[in-house]
């Protein structure tokens, strides 16, 4: 089963999160959803598809996907995933052993998941070993507001659709303080601030964030792989800190762990070099005492990876699901949590094919 062609595909869904347009992605106004498919088609007829990770990058892993990636995986045996992350990785590193490289690998990476799932007719889940949960608990990851009056209202939102846990992407007192003073005590409320600070002002604001009892603390620190600056964050504020969602591959993260900076590992299956490399992540994690969360703040076929990874690896917590709400996606009716859970795909590989017409309707022109 050869790999004859290798496809990215870039879709945009229009996408709310109940705020004004910010900067928090990037310069331009975040009205739309990307999301980054890879199609990977082999010679016995099997089709899967892959995400990688996209948002404000999507046209740079595209041409990494058509360009690097796919040269040197077309004739391949598609059974082979190891072999050929493997090969990726190491034909491919004085390109970048982080960022777009890493993302179009990973995206191609899952693709060739799903080719073995649909080939061996069994979910992706069971293919890595089992399925310990057929529902996964979600935290609904709020977007960034600003003002402590739409974080609080968007709280009570969540909390009325069912999620047990609320996550803040906010960086001040105010606005924790709001979220706390709506989602009562004892409820699973997270913080996480995308990397603004040195090690010294993060500490300042870890200890401000302690009244609130913050789950985790997310990425306090620039740049996120100093891993010093945040064990001394860490050890020094008695705050529980979670990173990972910037690193690349299984060795930044035994780094990261040695260093003793975190408490909970978030790897993203569609940037850290896809699923194989997640499972070395969890290995590591377990290994080192720390949690899983992974990232996963998109809704394509790295959201199904991400569920079929948590369902077949004991002791991995919430997932990540974006308080957003997108106009549609890939991953039909498993985007949608129940209770503020998510049922985890029973068909073979990912569970869900993206449907023609949404191709046909999304995909990006330019
Ligand atoms: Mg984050």
């Amino acid at each position: 089963m050869i790999i004859e062609r290798v496809e990215a595909i870039i879709l945009d869904f229009p996408f709310q999160y109940g705020a004004n347009s910010t900067d928090f992605i990037g310069p331009a106004p975040w009205r739309h959803l990307s999301t980054l498919l890879v199609r990977v088609e082999t010679s016995a007829g099997v089709t899967g598809w892959g995400e990688a990770f996209s948002y404000a990058c999507a046209e740079a892993v595209k041409a990494a996907l058509e360009h690097m990636v796919a040269p040197s995986v077309i004739g391949r045996d598609a059974a082979d995933i190891a072999g050929i992350a493997r090969h990726c990785q190491q034909s491919l590193h004085l390109f970048g052993r982080y960022g777009i490289t890493l993302f179009a690998i990973s995206g191609l990476e899952i693709a060739l998941w799903d080719i073995a799932g649909k080939v061996a007719g069994q979910p992706l889940h069971k293919l890595l070993g089992g399925a310990s949960r057929e529902r996964i608990p979600a935290y609904a990851s709020l977007l960034r507001y600003g003002d402590p009056e739409w974080v609080a209202e968007h709280c009570k939102s969540a909390q009325d659709a069912g999620y047990a846990a609320v996550k803040l992407h906010e960086t001040t007192e105010p606005a924790v303080r709001a979220a706390r003073e709506t989602l009562g005590d004892g409820v699973p409320l997270m913080i996480d601030v995308n990397c603004p600070w040195r090690p010294q002002e993060a500490l300042a604001m870890a200890r401000a964030f302690k009244a609130y009892e913050p789950t985790w603390l997310e990425e306090p620190v620039f740049p996120p792989e100093d891993h010093v600056g945040l064990a001394r964050v860490r050890h020094q504020s008695g705050v529980s800190i979670a990173a990972g969602e910037n690193h690349c591959t299984s060795f930044q993260f035994r780094d990261m762990f040695a260093a003793g900076a975190v408490d909970y590992a978030q790897p993203s299956v569609t940037k850290v070099g896809g699923i194989g490399e997640l499972m070395k992540v969890a290995i590591l994690a377990e290994a080192a005492a720390v949690s899983l969360m992974p990232h996963s703040p998109y809704f394509g076929p790295g959201w199904l990876a991400t569920l079929h990874l948590m369902a077949a690896i004991p002791g991995s917590g919430y997932i990540e699901r974006f308080y957003g709400t997108v106009e549609a996606s890939t991953s039909g009716p498993w985007i949608a949590p129940q209770n503020g859970a998510l049922a985890v795909p029973t068909g073979a590989g990912l569970g869900h094919d993206p449907e023609p017409e949404l191709l046909r309707e999304y995909q990006r022109r330019t």
